[in-house]
């Protein structure tokens, strides 16, 4: 019998813990399955936590980025109903051509569905995101941080 060679095969110190080989590994086969109809991701937000940020006079700057990146919707978000998740893999956040979610008003860069928007976005916190921000308080922006919007 062959050996598997798959990076799931290789043992690592700690049984518990997942190398980034295979992290990525997974991620590869769960992507190839959503492509194929089969597999579907739900989000697991660990904790309720809220963020408020103060965005006045940053979103001329930022033009918000943050509504760019994928993440998967909860169990309960998902049974909800009141979010578009991408049908090419569920249950990812629905995005537009231009890479935003479907959901943010491009005009005003206003999310639409703010009273009841996904868990991941309450809890994001930008300002602690270098991929968005060097600095939050100069209010000076990661140069690269609308670079994966281009390679669409
Ligand atoms: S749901 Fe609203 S806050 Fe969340 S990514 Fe979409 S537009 Fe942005």
């Amino acid at each position: 019998m062959e050996k598997d060679e798959t990076p799931l095969n290789h043992s690592t110190d700690d049984d518990q813990e997942i190398s980034a080989e295979q992290r990525a590994y997974i991620k590869k086969m769960l992507e190839r399955l959503m492509e194929l109809g089969i597999g579907a991701v739900y989000g697991d937000e660990e904790n309720d936590n809220e963020v408020m940020i103060d965005h006045r006079g940053r979103l001329s700057l930022c033009r918000a980025v943050c509504c760019s990146f994928i993440f998967a919707l909860t169990k309960e978000e998902v049974q909800k109903g009141h979010i578009q998740w991408n049908p090419k893999r569920p249950y990812f956040i629905a995005r537009d051509e231009n890479g935003f979610c479907t959901h943010l008003d491009r005009k005003t860069l206003i999310c639409s569905i703010w009273e009841e928007r996904p868990q991941r976005c309450r809890q994001y916190d930008c300002r602690q995101d270098p991929n968005v921000w060097i600095d939050w308080e100069k209010q000076v922006m990661n140069p690269n941080a609308f670079d994966h919007l281009l390679k669409k």
